[in-house]
């Protein structure tokens, strides 16, 4: 790996961040606070959070096998993704390299900050390899974007070849983790302290079913933590965010619960998927959706959405060609889903 500084946004390393009273006192330093110009009515919203998010990292920290100052929290994961351009790439500039179909939004942050976004196709089984991935890249690639459970395709990319990578690319490689706890490979999240040039990226939004909170998280070693911590916004996640995250983490059996649930239904729709005469090939999955190869997708995507089902149209992304991409719901949405299509 390179040096962080080489790799870092020359003015974000230079860059003096915004010190808010109280990260430099800290929220208990003292009985009584009029530092922030805040209403002192209205409790217990007038006062800002905690800027550090101390008590949902240590309670994380527990539960995901990382030091609280391995932890990022985001505004969603999609916070973090838009943070590793900003500090990692010079616009117009530098470039990124990803493998493809992949999640949406590394290709749309790289255009928000105009940097070139380089992609490797996945093969037939939506696999690839470090060579591959390390033949796209050039002097100026700064990121390294790998999902593994891959969205929208489901499954893991193999874990020798996502090590390789790490090992032997020079900047920064981002392992997206937002589906593993979906899936029985152990999780790379475990091992950053390894791979000075990992960041793992997780969210509140699938497995532990808080999306409307709008939390996600990156986990790295601390130098890189420490370049996101000054660039985000000193207030970037709420106490009803923080709140409600300290109240999820108080019960990781719930999510176990769920994902077990998951998988069965999982299984099941998959089994009721092979039945439809219209649905070719169901690819491996290891995360709460699979994607399946249907004879017209957008056909059976505009009857499902005219009986009131939604799922995710991908007919249209590049090799997935008339596949959709389903959600595991609960197993009475599931139904629904079954029963729209066997009328079809
Ligand atoms: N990464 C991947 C692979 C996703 O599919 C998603 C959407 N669930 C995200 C990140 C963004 O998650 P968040 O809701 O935490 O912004």
């Amino acid at each position: 790996m390179k040096p962080l500084k080489e790799l870092t946004r020359p003015n974000i390393w230079n860059l003096k961040p915004y010190s808010s009273a109280h990260n430099e006192c800290g929220a208990t330093a003292a009985k009584v606070f009029l530092d922030a110009n805040e209403n002192p009515y209205n409790s217990p919203y007038n006062r800002y959070p905690d800027p550090q998010q101390s008590e949902v990292k240590a309670r994380l920290s527990k539960i995901k096998g990382v030091r609280p100052e391995q932890i990022f929290l985001g505004n969603g994961s999609d916070e973090a993704i838009d943070l590793l351009y900003r500090c990692f790439t010079c616009p117009g500039r530098d470039n990124v390299v990803a493998i493809e179909p992949t999640y949406g939004m590394y290709k749309v942050c790289a255009d928000i900050n105009d940097v070139e976004y380089r992609t490797v196709e996945l093969d037939q089984n939506y696999q690839t390899t470090a060579d591959r991935l390390l033949h796209a890249c050039s002097d100026t690639t700064k990121l390294i974007w790998i999902c593994s459970p891959n969205n929208p395709t489901g499954n893991n990319i193999m874990r020798d070849e996502v090590v390789k990578v790490i090992n032997e690319f020079q900047g920064i490689v981002v392992v997206d983790e937002a589906y593993s706890d979906f899936s029985s490979e152990r999780p790379l999240r475990l091992d950053i302290a390894k791979y000075p040039n990992l960041v793992v990226l997780n969210t509140f939004s699938n497995a532990w079913g808080c999306a409307a909170i709008r939390l996600g998280m990156a986990f790295a070693q601390k130098d890189i933590i420490d370049i996101f911590n000054k660039v985000k916004h000193p207030y970037n996640i709420s106490t009803l965010t923080q709140r409600q995250a300290i109240e999820a983490l108080k019960e990781p059996y719930e999510v176990d619960k769920w994902v077990k649930t998951i998988l069965l239904e999982r299984g099941r729709m998959i089994e009721a998927f092979r039945l439809l005469p219209f649905c070719e090939r169901i690819y491996p999955t290891d995360a709460n959706f699979f994607l399946a190869k249907m004879n017209d997708a957008q056909a059976i995507y505009d009857y499902l959405k005219s009986n009131g089902v939604i799922v995710r149209n991908r007919a249209n992304v590049h090799l997935c060609n008339n596949c959709l991409r389903i959600t595991i719901g609960s197993k009475s949405e599931n139904n629904e889903l079954l029963s729209a299509l066997r009328q079809y």
